[in-house]
């Protein structure tokens, strides 16, 4: 089957391959992958950024719906044909400190991550470990759920982590598929949104105004930090969430919030160097509580499936284009900037 392959470490090395069709052991299911839209991270995995040395050769592409084609021997609770979503983990200890307190996603025993360490999810069929797998509820669209992953972690950022409550005021810095997920989580916890990026994301901040953002600021076009504390009565927001990934942003972010507020950062930073000292200083002079969101629990997996299937928050708004896995390469050089969130499907031929 043709597969998107990183090859070796470092910038590009990505390119189809023909890889053999797997198939399951253990608790693995096979699945049929019908959509796998594009994470941050995978762009990170083309550009070569690698914080912890992942294991390629392999597939990558973590993000998927797809249909049960066959099972492992343990694999239990699960039909074949059915639509079903997953975490990225495979094959943690589950005795380990991390997997005892129910965060296997830490797991330094052997753990594998679709996508960065085991095949994943940008090929025909993909090898899922069924314990970590969800059935989806007949009227969730298969589209709308092969983005429930990023969700998950944004509904631990916003409603975990970050625990936002009516009447606070929100700023968001970014609105790519991140921020915009954010940003629904942040209006139906009752919140008011500040959504924040460049002028040249219009089409994102216009979605974000349909999804409820109270303001819109474009931070090339003004002075962002000015422009935050003069909309909150020169105090500042509540809570920050970075969604952007910039030591810039993340200076900036740092500047809007009010004291004894908090940071979440929600993106995974690429660049090196960070926040002036200063700043940081400055920061936490104000006992800005500075927290991070990555990936989620189990529990916020059964949490976002219910606000997923409640229509409370929709993934699929950001999925306004579906291309033939084939055209990989070609969609990605060339990235239409109004489609927010990139989507294959190895189902579409050219
Ligand atoms: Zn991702
Ligand atoms: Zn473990």
């Amino acid at each position: 089957m043709k597969a998107v392959v990183k090859t070796q470490s470092g910038k590009g090395f990505l390119e189809f391959q023909d890889v053999p069709e797997p198939e399951p052991t253990g608790f693995e299911m096979k699945v049929k992958v019908h959509y796998a839209p594009i994470c941050g991270s995978d762009l990170g995995v083309w550009n070569g950024f690698e914080p912890v040395p992942w294991g390629w050769p392999c597939v990558v592409g973590h993000e998927f719906s797809g249909t049960i084609e066959s099972m492992g021997p343990l694999a239990k609770g699960f039909e074949i044909g059915d639509r079903v979503v997953a975490r990225t983990l495979k094959d943690f200890c589950g005795h380990c400190h991390s997997c005892l307190q129910g965060r296997p996603d830490k797991c330094p025993n052997g753990r594998h991550s679709i996508g960065f360490n085991t095949n994943g999810t940008l090929t025909d069929y993909v090898l899922i470990d069924s314990r970590m797998a969800f059935k989806l509820p007949d009227h969730i669209d298969m589209l709308a759920a092969s983005a429930i992953e990023p969700t998950a972690a944004t509904v631990r950022a916003v409603f975990e982590i970050a625990r936002v409550k009516a009447g606070d005021t929100v700023a968001i810095m970014g609105a790519g598929s991140i921020g915009l997920m954010v940003l629904q989580g942040v209006k139906a916890c009752g919140a008011k949104a500040i959504l924040i990026d460049l002028s040249s994301a219009a089409h994102n901040l216009e979605v974000g105004k349909e999804l409820g953002a109270d303001y819109i600021i474009e931070n090339d076009k003004c002075n962002s930090i000015k422009e935050v504390r003069q909309l909150t009565k020169g105090v500042g927001v509540d809570i920050g969430f970075e969604c952007a990934g910039h030591a810039s942003t993340i200076s900036q972010l740092l500047l809007m919030i009010k004291s004894s507020g908090s940071m979440v950062e929600v993106a995974v930073p690429t660049e090196e160097g960070g926040p002036k000292i200063s700043t940081y200083s400055l920061a936490c002079m104000q006992e800005i509580q500075i927290l991070s969101a990555f990936d989620a629990h189990m529990s916020t997996w059964i949490k976002t499936m219910e606000l997923v299937s409640d229509g409370v928050i929709d993934p699929g708004v950001l999925m306004s284009k579906v291309y033939p896995l084939d055209q990989f390469f070609e969609v990605l050089e060339n990235k239409d900037p109004t489609v927010i969130k990139p989507v294959f499907s190895p189902l579409l031929k050219e």
